[in-house]
């Protein structure tokens, strides 16, 4: 199935309900509305000569038009490229140039960064890009206001293993690479996520992770385009109160983040003045999911049937996810059951070996999720996606008996001390614990003994006293084996992350390193 067909069947049976919200804008669109606008703004990239498999590019926060351009593209058959809204003029130009694309819809400015300037620095590094069309401007109204013609958009013949979006991964262990994926990848993707949390034309989804993100526009956008529920969009760049905001005022039903998004609506000064009773399931993905947020999520935010997903932007993005009739302990703890249609083993990253359940091994998953590649990087395609199609994901996982999967970390943040393999995730799971640690993460840095030492930095609850390392360290004592015990404690406001809120633990050691020397 195309994206847009499967657009104008939900259509067709919800006709009158919302299918779109800007909360922070008050504007929205019902099924019906909704369609028949992304047709506008389809035929209007006809108008622009734009054609099947050219690429077309989207530089812009979560707002309407961004998800109209989503459908618009899919429908012609271009490509659609998400572009990071954190970029700068070099990143941006990269991307532009990598990806060859040939129109660019751009917002005018974002978080006081002047997009407009940037664009035109950038614009004659790449030939191939002949036109931008800026948000909130006369051409853009041009275009989303063209008059859309049926017919020609029904001529256009679409395949739903075609290449139609380019998704830049997260960029947290170097530089982003573009997965290309097809109708088929992402769709059923949506779907299924949909699927797993119940969705139907009575939710309503508050997508706050980024749109430029599988995230939020696959397991937000497409699930809920596939089963008739409502996309809410709370604002263009992540903003707690306002989240928090959006569900109560829109009465969202399902709520969507990265871990530190809800750790910061959990944290919120008026968390308690929302009225947040209409939620019922959500999502937390993106990156370890810390057992104490999540029962957090579950008895504060009400959200009883809140999933984890596991996944990456490479298979579309979802390979495991928790189901609401799991226990509440697999739920908080595992990211999971592998999804329908889909495979998952565990092997031994030097053997390539299926281990044994219960060991650790690299995960890697097989099915309609897989990317169709790196666009235009064949060699570093074949580095993750083997012969007989096994995406190799790079992460660590355990599974069980049951075919439930723990995420251990990732194969490069495992820390090796002293010829003991330490996991962080473990570590960081039990300084969570800790009264007044509000968030944490160890790394490993370099140590002359053992070859890596353990270094925890600490985000502490507004209010806390100071926390020495000392005290953590005796708090750690007699609980965790002592070669799991931070040697070193950094006590920080932030850690450095990507827009998606994820954390870069490669910033982070490069910081540790100077700090140490
Ligand atoms: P890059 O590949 O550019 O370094 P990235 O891997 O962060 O960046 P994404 O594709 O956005 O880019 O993220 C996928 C990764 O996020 C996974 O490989 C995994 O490490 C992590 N991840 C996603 N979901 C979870 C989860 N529920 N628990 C633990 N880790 C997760
Ligand atoms: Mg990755």
């Amino acid at each position: 199935d195309t994206i847009g067909a499967n657009l104008d069947r939900t259509a067709a049976r919800f006709p009158e309900r919302e299918a779109l919200v800007e909360f922070s804008t008050g504007r929205r669109w019902t099924y019906r509305e909704f369609v028949a606008a992304v047709d506008s703004v389809a035929t209007g990239l006809l108008d622009a000569g734009i054609t099947q498999g050219d690429r077309v590019g989207v530089w812009a926060p979560n707002r309407a038009e961004w998800t109209l351009t989503q459908y618009a593209t899919a429908r012609v058959g271009a490509i659609l490229v998400n572009i990071n809204p954190a970029y700068r003029a070099h990143e941006l130009e990269f991307v532009l140039q990598q990806a060859g694309v040939r129109m660019l819809v751009s917002a005018q400015s974002f978080k006081g960064s002047d997009y407009v300037g940037i664009v035109e620095q950038v614009r004659g590094g790449c030939p191939g890009l002949e036109r931008v069309v800026f948000l909130d401007s006369p051409e853009w109204e041009a275009l989303a206001g063209t008059a859309a013609d049926s017919d020609r958009l029904g001529e256009i013949r679409l395949s739903a293993d075609d290449a139609i979006n380019i998704q830049y991964t997260s960029g947290t262990t170097g530089f982003p690479k573009g997965a290309t994926l097809s109708h088929h990848n992402i769709l059923n993707n949506g779907f299924f996520v949909g699927e797993l949390c119940g969705y139907g034309e009575g939710d309503r989804v508050a997508i706050v992770p980024p749109f430029y993100h599988c995230f939020g526009m696959v397991m937000g956008n497409l699930a809920c385009t596939s089963h008739g529920s409502a996309m809410v969009i709370p604002s263009e760049g992540f903003d707690p109160g306002v989240a928090l905001r959006a569900v109560a005022a829109e009465r969202c039903t399902s709520l969507y983040g990265v871990p530190t998004m809800f750790i910061a609506e959990l944290d919120h000064p008026d968390f308690g003045s929302f009225d947040l009773s209409s939620l019922r399931t959500g999502i937390m993905a993106g990156s370890p999911c810390p057992v104490e947020v999540m029962k957090q999520v579950i008895d504060r935010m009400g959200m009883s049937e809140v999933a984890i997903c596991y996944g990456m932007t490479e298979t579309s993005p979802v390979s495991t996810q928790t189901r609401a009739d799991d226990s509440v302990q697999r739920r908080v703890s595992t990211v999971g059951r592998v999804g329908p249609h889909l495979e998952v083993k565990v092997v031994d990253p030097v053997s390539g070996l299926t281990v044994p359940r219960g060991e650790a091994g690299e995960l890697c998953t097989r099915g309609y999720s897989v990317m169709l590649g790196y666009w235009e990087q064949p060699d570093k395609t074949a580095e993750v996606i083997d012969a007989a199609r096994w995406m190799h994901t790079g992460d660590l996982a355990v599974m069980d008996d049951e075919g439930y999967v723990s995420i251990t970390g990732r194969i490069k943040d495992m820390v090796i001390r002293g010829g003991e393999n330490v996991y962080p995730r473990e570590i960081e799971e039990f300084l969570y614990t800790h009264p007044d640690v509000l968030d944490a993460q160890v790394i490993g840095v370099p140590d002359a003994r053992y070859g890596e030492e353990l270094m925890a930095w600490v985000r502490l609850r507004s209010g806390a006293e100071v926390l020495t390392a000392e005290a953590l360290r005796e708090f750690c004592a007699g609980k965790l084996a002592h070669y799991k015990i931070p040697r070193y404690v950094h006590v920080v406001d932030d850690f450095p992350m990507t827009v998606t809120g994820k954390i870069r633990k490669v910033e982070m050691r490069e910081e540790a390193r100077k700090l140490l020397d």
